[in-house]
């Protein structure tokens, strides 16, 4: 049976990469929690041995049940219904396998419901489901803002927001407006404090946002009226359970139809701000973005693994002058500057993972302990790079 891990040796060679034992050290710190949790890794194999376990359920999911439902997605898309999005039928399935199969907050702590797994396997998960159905991929993988609300947000929406997340609510991150595309500085959407109801209030217009009827929401909105640039605005989280958000318009795009690219109306919206105001888009979205272009890179080369993989089964079956057309020189070249290309992008986006992860893990575990001054330079070499 297909298996969209085990097919791909090229997987366990960069999880097999010499800088991963000080990612696993770090991240597991020196496996504090093996004797706190069944599942957790009591040394470097065992951790690896781990993801590696992830890594096939998500491939057996991917071959056997994303990739042949795909097609059908893409065919249907998500509907709109009295303001609300509906995915296409299968994508409610998809949802439901990955849940039952624990793929959902895979990066978090385990006090909070998550696998505590590094960003280098999540990403080759991220690149798997992408290769099998990039619109779904979109959907699944903006569980990664969860990252951005356990960096900035207090313990107690950590405790309130992280453990839905791993139990496979959905996210989004609501940026873009009609006027505020690249330029996010101006975004407009208001958010007030209201005293009477003792939160903040969101009113205003998103668009293009993907996934954006999802459960919850990290939104950039200006808290300091009578301002005009990014130093005006700050973050919050919008639970949908709180209702006062819409979907007005379901994009129609190209391709990614699965993928739901939406146009919301803020109503007095209810919502928490996330970390302090005005560090929203100055601090805030940039770590969000960070891991959105992880995110997008691993969709790419996993679109890339897909592309190779017809055109490498294509030139195999397809005979012409009695040849299958790969024997030719210009097909086999062809289909050899690919393999490079996917395997080029593959390392830089490992490569990058690694480096994410170490500065990252670093960043988080200094915020438990001071770190050491070889620990400060690994961080600042890390960072930099
Ligand atoms: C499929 C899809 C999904 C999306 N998902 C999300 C999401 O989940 N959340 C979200 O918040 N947003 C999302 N977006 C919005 C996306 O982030 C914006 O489309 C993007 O920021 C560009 O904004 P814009 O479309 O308004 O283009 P504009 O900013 O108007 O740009 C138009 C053109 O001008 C160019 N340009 C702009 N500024 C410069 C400059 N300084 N120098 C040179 N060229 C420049 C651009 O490259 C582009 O070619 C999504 C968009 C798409 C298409």
């Amino acid at each position: 049976m297909a298996n969209y891990y085990t097919d791909h040796p090229e997987f366990e060679f960069h999880l097999n990469h010499p800088l991963m034992k000080r990612i696993v050290e770090l991240k597991e710190r020196n496996f504090a929690d093996k004797d706190e949790y069944a599942d957790a890794p009591v040394d470097y194999q065992d951790a690896l041995e781990n993801y590696k376990k992830v890594l096939e359920i998500t491939g057996d999911i991917a071959a056997n049940v994303l990739e042949p439902n795909s097609e059908e997605v893409d065919q249907e898309g998500p509907h709109l219904v009295d303001g609300r999005m509906h995915y296409a039928s299968k994508t409610y399935e998809n949802l439901d396998v990955t849940r039952k199969a624990g793929l959902w907050g895979l990066s978090m702590p385990r006090r909070y419901g998550g696998l505590n797994m590094p960003v280098t396997p999540y990403s080759m998960a991220s690149e798997i489901v992408a290769a099998a159905d990039a619109g779904f991929q979109n959907i699944w993988s903006l569980q990664d803002c969860i990252e951005t609300l356990y960096e900035f947000g207090s313990e107690e929406q950590r405790q309130k927001y992280i453990p839905r997340v791993c139990a496979g609510e959905t996210m989004s991150m609501d940026l873009t407006e009609p006027d505020a595309g690249s330029d996010l500085q101006r975004v407009m959407l208001k958010a007030t404090y209201s005293e009477e109801e003792g939160c903040w209030l969101l009113n205003g217009v998103k668009r293009f946002i993907t996934n954006g009827d999802s459960d919850i929401h990290l939104v950039l909105a200006r808290s300091e009226a009578g301002t005009h640039d990014g130093r005006g605005l700050s973050m919050f989280i919008y639970d949908k359970r709180q209702g006062g958000v819409t979907v007005r318009h379901i994009e129609n795009k190209l391709g990614i139809h699965g993928s739901p690219t939406c146009e919301l109306v803020y109503k007095n919206a209810k919502a928490e701000l996330c970390g302090n105001t005005r560090l929203g888009l100055i601090k805030y979205v940039m770590a969000l973005m960070n891991g959105a272009r992880l995110g997008i890179a691993a969709q790419s080369v996993g679109v890339s693994q897909a592309a190779y993989n017809e055109a490498l089964a294509y030139a195999k079956e397809r005979k012409q002058f009695d040849k299958a057309i790969i024997n030719f020189p210009a097909v086999y070249d062809m289909l050899s500057r690919m393999k490079a290309k996917l395997d080029a992008g593959r390392s830089i986006l490992y490569q990058t993972a690694r480096y994410v992860d170490l500065y990252k893990t670093l960043e988080d575990i200094s915020k438990e302990r001071k770190l050491t001054p070889e620990e400060r330079q690994e961080m600042k070499k890390y960072t930099r790079l």
